[in-house]
């Protein structure tokens, strides 16, 4: 794939960049490793400043850096903007709290181990290659950055190659901030680059996010360094709604959990899983409120939906409805490609899917739901915790006993009752199952990339 912005609302090519050589990778993995000496010995609380200073420059920047996005990925401008103010908000939290989350935890009986003193402490492992998608072109990647390096880790960016103005845009961010030179880099190649940068000793470990194949390539490549990896992978998140649920705000909250970021997001619910007893209601209400979504020009501030950021990606979607269909399900909603420019498909609803069809298992990156009826909440399990993966989940009950029973039975990273899944920079992140491994945000996400540090005083 070319290193380029191609518009998706209008399938135009507006920019293209030259890939780096070999001599420019090898410059800027010797200037990560040299920021990430300098980091090494800063204090938290000077990383804190340069941290706030970095979010101060996003706000400021907030206007062209939405319209940046829209253009390179086609988000709607409204989510863009929130976008960016969620970046500056999360580096804020990891300015306030890298220190408490790494303070050191000596061991309360140190005479135990035969010791004067013990514990353990937090230390920074160098540089991390970070591996980014395109659908949140700055949250995904500021996500990892602002912990790594309120650690005292240098980061290296390979960000997707239709984002590269986006990944310009933070090259230069953090050094900007006040942070030492190479601190935080981008490197512009290609996905067949990622191989030699993270076999360079220099690079510690890697995180990434994306789909399953770009996982699984990185960790055999990591594992065969034996270098650490996070990997956060796609996600076909269920959403379950059973017979005690508010009807209305469940079916409103559908819209926006599956549409939103024009249904490009890892976390976004997918497969609509619907008790018998409320299913023609909550699917009337669901439909309607899909089929009344505002599709157009994400520049335009009352847009709900976009085009999809990519052609390839608009004709998967498009295959998928297809075969789904082909096999006998129902189009409650939906399930074009408009006949207009761009990338768009409509925002689709489909029923009576079974374990045949593509959609049974696959993910869905764009604006298409899946809708389950099931007679119990047995079934709605089995449906729910059927596919190979395990981002996170929705359920919507107002049973306390039921809604105990699907927390401690979904198979997932996260449960959320009623309410749709969202990133927090206070709660942990991350998947089970082919979602991925390891924890992003919260206290977790910033000791991924730490070595825990034994010390033992005689
Ligand atoms: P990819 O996984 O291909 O791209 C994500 C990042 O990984 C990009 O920087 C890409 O670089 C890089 N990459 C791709 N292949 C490799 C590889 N073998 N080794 C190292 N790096 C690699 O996602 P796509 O954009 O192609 O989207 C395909 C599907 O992935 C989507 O339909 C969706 O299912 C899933 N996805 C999930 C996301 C999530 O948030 N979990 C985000 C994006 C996609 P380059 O752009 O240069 O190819």
């Amino acid at each position: 794939m070319a290193i380029a912005t191609v518009n998706p609302y209008t399938g135009e090519t507006e920019r293209t960049f030259e890939p780096h050589d070999d001599a420019e990778v090898e410059r800027r993995i010797a200037s990560a490793q040299a920021g990430f000496e300098a980091l090494r010995s800063t204090t938290f609380a000077q990383r804190a400043q340069w941290m706030r200073r970095a979010a101060e420059l996003l706000e400021g920047d907030v206007d062209a850096l939405a319209r940046l996005i829209t253009i390179e990925m086609g988000r709607p401008i409204k989510g863009a903007r929130a976008e960016v103010l969620k970046s500056a908000k999360g580096m804020r939290y990891y300015a306030d709290n890298a220190e408490t989350f790494l303070a050191p935890e000596p061991l309360s009986d140190p005479s135990a181990v035969g010791a004067s003193a013990a514990g353990t402490r937090y230390a920074p492992i160098g540089v991390v290659l970070a591996v980014m998608p395109w659908n949140y072109p700055l949250w995904q990647v500021l996500r990892f950055a602002a912990p790594a390096l309120m650690a005292g880790n240098a980061g290296l960016l390979k960000h997707a190659s239709n984002v590269p103005q986006s990944a310009l845009y933070l090259d230069t961010l953090f050094e900007r901030a006040g942070f030492p030179v190479g601190a935080f880099r981008t490197l512009l190649i290609p996905a067949s680059g990622v191989e030699r940068v993270l076999r360079d000793p220099r690079v510690k470990a890697a995180t990434l996010t994306g789909s399953e194949p770009a996982g699984r390539s990185l960790a055999s490549i990591a594992g065969s360094e034996v270098k650490h990896v996070v990997l956060e992978l796609g996600g076909s998140d269920p959403f379950v709604v059973m017979p005690s649920a508010d009807i209305e705000k469940a079916s409103s909250v559908a819209v926006t959990a599956r549409n939103q970021n024009n249904g490009q997001s890892c976390i976004a619910a997918k497969r609509f899983i619907v008790h018998t007893d409320v299913y023609e209601e909550f699917v009337e209400k669901f439909r309607a409120k899909v089929a009344a979504l505002t599709v157009g020009d994400p520049l335009e501030e009352s847009t709900d939906v976009g085009p999809v950021a990519t052609e390839s990606g608009r004709d998967e979607l498009a295959e998928q409805v297809e075969d789904a269909v082909s096999k006998g399900a129902t189009l409650v909603t939906g399930g074009r490609i408009p006949d207009r420019a761009g990338w768009f498909y409509e925002p689709t609803v489909l029923a009576d899917i079974t374990p045949d069809m593509r959609l049974y298992l696959e993910e869905a990156f764009g604006p298409v739901a899946s809708v389950y009826r099931v007679a119990d909440r047995e079934e709605a399990l089995r449906i729910a915790n059927g596919t190979t993966f395990g981002l996170s989940s929705s359920v919507w009950t107002n049973d306390p006993e039921e809604e105990e029973w699907f927390i401690q039975n979904l198979d997932a990273g996260a449960v959320f009752v009623n309410g749709m899944t969202a990133s927090y920079p206070e709660l942990p992140f991350g998947g089970v199952k082919d979602s991925g491994v390891g924890r992003e945000l919260a206290a977790a996400g910033i000791r991924e990339f730490c070595n825990l540090k034994t010390v033992w005083k005689g």
